[in-house]
This record gives C-alpha cells, sequence and structure tokens, in this order.
C-alpha cells in the first residue's frame, strides 16, 4: 500500500494537529544491561550445557507499519503506527 510522505496528524507537544513527516522506524540497539537482556542472556545459560529450547516459529507476513513522525512545527519527534495490517508498504511517488 502506498502512503503518503506528510500525514497531518496530533502532535503532543503543540497540543494539536499539525503536518507530520513520516521517516522509516529503526529500532535501536539494546542496552547491555536493561533487565530483558539480562534475563535473556541467564536463559541461555541455564542448565547443564545451556541452550533454550528452540520454539518453531512462523514469519508473520502483515504487519502493523511503524514509523518516526516529525512535526513541522516543534520538529519533536514521536512513535506513529498506522492501525492496519499490510503486506507491504511503501512512500508515495517512490519507485
Ligand atoms: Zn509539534
Amino acid at each position: 500500500m502506498e502512503i503518503p510522505k506528510e500525514i497531518k496528524g496530533y502532535c503532543k507537544k503543540c497540543k494539536k494537529h499539525t503536518l507530520l513527516k513520516l521517516k522509516a522506524y529503526k529500532p535501536r540497539k539494546a542496552r547491555a544491561n536493561s533487565k530483558g537482556t539480562r534475563k535473556n542472556i541467564e536463559k541461555h545459560k541455564s542448565g547443564y550445557g545451556g541452550k533454550a529450547k528452540l520454539i518453531a516459529t512462523v514469519k508473520k507476513q502483515n504487519k502493523k507499519p511503524v514509523f518516526m513522525a516529525e512535526c513541522s512545527e516543534c520538529k519533536g519527534k514521536q512513535y506513529f503506527v498506522i492501525p492496519k495490517k499490510m503486506k507491504k508498504v511503501e512512500f508515495k511517488g517512490q519507485h
């Protein structure tokens, strides 16, 4: 599905609707000492040999697209999710 690069949406900082520029979301690197990371390492180390059980995973075909939205007025950035599952996401006029 094609999505326009600029969407009118609510900005939490300005507390009103403004033009939001959409950019692809990139997850940052996980912190080394966060609780989730420590728990995951512990899980893999435990037991003789220390290996977590492999669970058969099914890759999801359709996901809700996630973006970073930049406000055109205050330049604040926020997480932006389109609440609909899509197979393929493209910005309009990008081929
Ligand atoms: Zn704003």
